[in-house]
């Protein structure tokens, strides 16, 4: 037996994985990591792999990068973790503080979470108590998009929209509004990206008109929804909501969870919408990859409608064990510091770049719908039948297929369906992208064969 497979059996006898019908696991081999350097996570066999999907898309600058690895390193010695009621720590007041300076202008305060469901937990929360402190009582709905994802968590799930995920767990699930998704996939052949969104705003505006009174929030995914196939949309959409959210006095909660720190080609996906949401999720990329961390963002308003006499009982009185984890904003602070120093937005239009020249032959494919990209997040989905858009049965599991042929050739690829996606590590070097782009090629060509 090899190293992997004496690994893996240890693994499956004691270990039950996520996202995952560990059945597949008596065909599918699972690759157990030893150690990751910068793009790549090598087996216990000695084989490399680039993480083209950033691990779930948390990672930003690498496996066990250095610099990351040594603020890790020197915060360990000097305090691992303390509760964050009644007491406070540096890497906590330095991230809040260098986060409100980068997050779109107005969101001065930081709330810190562990994870990014319980960061959309506690934004829903806020919202609605907010209001609740401010005498409106009736509103207690949120809406969200069609295919939207939040998260896994009760809460988090009721406003998501992933069937997979949701379904079986609906009887346990609050009542959601659901608006159309602009998702820019299902415009007419010739039509705008700009004009679709455009146009599918104006159920949710018809929503918010009709409902107003006892919605709390809108939850978007801004510009790309990621779990839902990386859907992408123009910013215009974010434009008109947050227009109609002030108009109709709603709150507007954009998780920038998977898209924050870079996703889009924009520090925030907010910014291409040139908008201020009331409440901010971000997790994921906060921590570079290296540990579990969130914050919801939101504004001195919202902090003050909270902020009364405790026998009133306004406060907002959420917490998890570790909150604020000293560890994890150390790292975080590293790796706001390499945005700084390497000039990371700027550079990334290049790898942006390449990313779209390595793949632009593949919008011929037979089998390829679509190629599309928001900034460093390109995705690439495969249909049966390329005219009318008809897509393969999704039993027939043909993003598996390129996930398959993607690891023999040393690339992870994890699919989202029937959509293979680059969303790299920002150390990949453009000849790693080619790299992948011929790999994801030959992988699609062997998926769509018969
Ligand atoms: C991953 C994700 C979440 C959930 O974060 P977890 O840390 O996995 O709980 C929420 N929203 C979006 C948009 C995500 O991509």
């Amino acid at each position: 037996m090899s190293s992997n497979q004496i690994i893996s059996e240890r693994d499956l006898s004691v270990l039950w994985h996520p996202c995952t019908q560990m059945k597949d696991h008596e065909w599918l081999p699972m690759i157990p990591i030893k150690r990751g350097e910068g793009v790549w996570l090598e087996d216990f066999d000695g084989k490399r792999y680039i993480d083209a999907v950033s691990s779930w898309w948390v990672n930003l600058f690498g496996h066990a990068n250095p610099r990351i690895n040594a603020a890790l390193k020197s915060q360990v010695d000097c305090l691992e973790h303390v509760m964050l009621a009644g007491f406070s720590h540096e890497p906590a007041i330095q991230l809040a503080e260098q986060l409100v300076e980068i997050t779109p202008a107005g969101l001065d305060r930081c709330f810190y979470v562990d994870n990014g469901s319980s960061a959309v937990e506690a934004a829903l929360k806020m919202s609605y108590h907010s209001w609740r402190n401010q005498g409106h009582k009736g509103k207690h709905h949120f809406v969200t998009l069609s295919n939207s994802y939040h998260g896994e968590t009760l809460g988090a799930l009721a406003v998501g929209d992933v069937s997979l995920y949701k379904e079986t767990y609906e009887p346990l699930l609050m009542e959601v509004f659901t608006a159309p998704s602009p998702d820019c996939y299902e415009r007419e052949s010739g039509e705008s990206w700009e004009d679709y969104s455009t146009r599918q705003f104006a159920e949710m505006e018809q929503l918010l008109a009709t409902h107003g009174d006892e919605i709390s929030a809108v939850i978007v995914e801004p510009l790309v929804q990621c779990a839902g196939g990386m859907r992408m949309y123009h910013p215009v959409y974010l434009t008109l909501l947050r227009k109609a959210c002030d108009r109709y006095q709603i709150h507007l909660i954009a998780d920038e969870i998977a898209v924050g720190f870079g996703r889009t080609g924009s520090m925030f996906a907010c910014e291409q919408a040139s908008i201020t949401p009331d409440f901010l999720c971000l997790s994921k990329g906060l921590t570079a990859g290296y540990l579990p961390l969130s914050v919801v963002m939101t504004s001195e308003q919202t902090y003050r409608n909270f902020y009364d006499d405790y026998e009133n009982l306004t406060a907002f009185l959420h917490s998890h064990s570790y909150t604020g984890n000293p560890l994890g904003c150390a790292v975080a602070l590293a790796s706001l510091n390499i945005f700084r120093d390497d000039n990371i937005i700027e550079n990334n239009r290049n790898l942006a770049q390449v990313m779209s020249e390595a793949t632009a032959h593949l919008v011929d494919h037979p089998h390829v719908a679509e190629v599309r990209q928001h900034g460093m997040i390109l995705a690439i989905e495969m249909v049966k039948e390329k005219k009318n858009r008809v897509p393969y049965d999704w039993q027939e599991r043909r993003g598996l297929r390129v996930y398959q042929h993607a690891l023999k050739q040393g690339a992870l690829l994890r699919p989202l369906g029937n959509v293979t996606y680059f969303m790299p590590p920002y150390v990949i070097t453009p000849d790693q992208i080619k790299t992948l782009a011929r790999i994801a090629t030959e992988g699609i060509d062997l998926a769509t064969r018969n």
